[in-house]
């Protein structure tokens, strides 16, 4: 679970001295493994560097030493998952990289790996409106909480991601709460001309807001490649990229929760397509000889920018699906795609031809005509129900 933090003035300079410290932190340990493995080719535990902790918090009391001591043995931790991934790959006989230093924009998470200590989820439960997380050093920060927590707060971590600062909480027993059978199965069409379509014939169709903030973002990258590397104008291109980015992500994501918030209340079954990039790919391509009427958006929905949104949306979208399609008692089925768009569902003759464009489908045996994507969905829903009745008589 994931909320905007609203911190005052000398909280944002805070969390921000809170980020760096941690930062320096593992730039130190990394810098000491280095020097021991270049030295005598052996690595430096964990351990080792959890206990020297204590002399280097006890030496910079105004600094590290500000912070909790859980937060850095986590950012410790990370530092050894690297190293381990480093020796994992030297055993495998490959040549990978050294693991690196972070720069000011490559580190950007803390995590307290348990409530209570160095951080405190609801930590003012007195107030009447507002949730509070307490950060050690940093304090009381406002938090945005749009949404009830459920299950037990295990970790909690402090995420920059431009100039905002988000609190992400990992829960334990998480309860289920099923929804009420509605005796009611889907298939669902992730497509381009609507972001997806229904078996039962809805559409829901890429809202203007996206797409308008694709061309935005799209105009800021240009801009940002134009730009030459190290200068001031460079950087401000490239934190408009950052915000504009955040933007399209955001928006992407609270509609991404309302359809599937729809289906898990209107459906017992979802069945979706297993996705794959080479699909996705020949789908959001124009066809050369097309008549241009069934690309959305224009020019927007033609840039590899756009369709690279689309495609990271849809990996998001499906597990924001199933991962609300599990707490509601729900099922959610993947089926592979390989001729739900070119199969007639009413008689299953399958041909290329029979979709005409983007939009229309006419099967070239039967003369049965449909919206392309409700065909396809509902052939992707009787797949979906094939798999499921095969799977329950094995
Ligand atoms: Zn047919």
């Amino acid at each position: 679970m994931k909320f905007l933090l609203r911190p005052t003035g000398a909280q944002l300079i805070a969390l921000a001295q809170c980020l760096e410290d941690h930062r320096e932190l593992y730039n130190a340990a990394l810098e000491h493994r280095r020097i021991v493995y270049a030295k005598t080719r052996t690595t430096v535990r964990y351990g080792d560097q959890s206990a020297e902790l204590k002399h280097i918090r006890a030496d910079d009391a105004q600094g590290q030493g500000r912070w909790s001591f859980s937060s850095q043995q986590s950012t410790l931790r990370r530092l050894d998952r690297a190293f381990r991934r480093f020796f994992e790959r030297i055993h495998q006989g490959r040549a990978p990289g050294f693991p690196r230093f972070k720069s000011r924009g490559r580190f950007n998470t803390v995590e307290w790996p348990k409530d209570g200590d160095g951080c405190r989820w609801n930590s003012r439960p007195e107030h009447p409106t507002t949730a509070f997380v307490r950060i050690q050093g940093v304090g009381h920060v406002k938090v945005h909480q749009h949404r009830d927590v459920l299950g037990i707060v295990k970790t909690i971590s402090v995420k920059r991601e431009g100039a905002r600062w988000y609190v992400l909480l990992s829960c334990d027993d998480v309860p289920v709460e099923p929804l009420p059978a509605t005796g009611s199965a889907v298939g669902i069409d992730l497509g381009v001309c609507s972001l997806l379509t229904t078996s039962d014939g809805e559409h829901f169709a890429n809202p203007r807001f996206l797409s308008a903030g694709v061309k935005l973002l799209s105009a800021a990258t240009r801009d940002l490649a134009r730009r030459s590397r190290g200068s001031k104008r460079h950087r401000d291109a490239a934190a408009r990229v950052a915000a504009l980015h955040g933007k399209v992500r955001r928006r992407r994501l609270d509609y991404a929760h309302k359809i599937a918030n729809r289906l898990v209340r209107s459906y017992d079954l979802i069945v979706h397509e297993a996705l794959q990039i080479v699909n996705m790919t020949k789908r959001a391509s124009p066809k050369p000889d097309g008549n241009g009427s069934y690309l959305p958006n224009h020019a927007a929905a033609k840039t590899g920018l756009n369709k690279s949104i689309l495609d990271a949306g849809w990996g998001v979208f499906l597990r924001i699906l199933v991962d609300k399609a599990e707490s509601a008692g729900r099922e959610v089925v993947a089926v592979n795609p390989a001729t739900t768009s070119r199969m007639c569902n009413r008689c299953g003759h399958t041909a290329k031809e029979n979709r005409v464009t983007q939009a229309e489908f006419a099967c070239g045996a039967c003369g049965h005509t449909a919206h392309a994507d409700v065909n396809a969905a509902i052939n992707i829903l009787r797949a979906g129900l094939a798999l499921r009745e095969a799977a329950s008589a094995a």
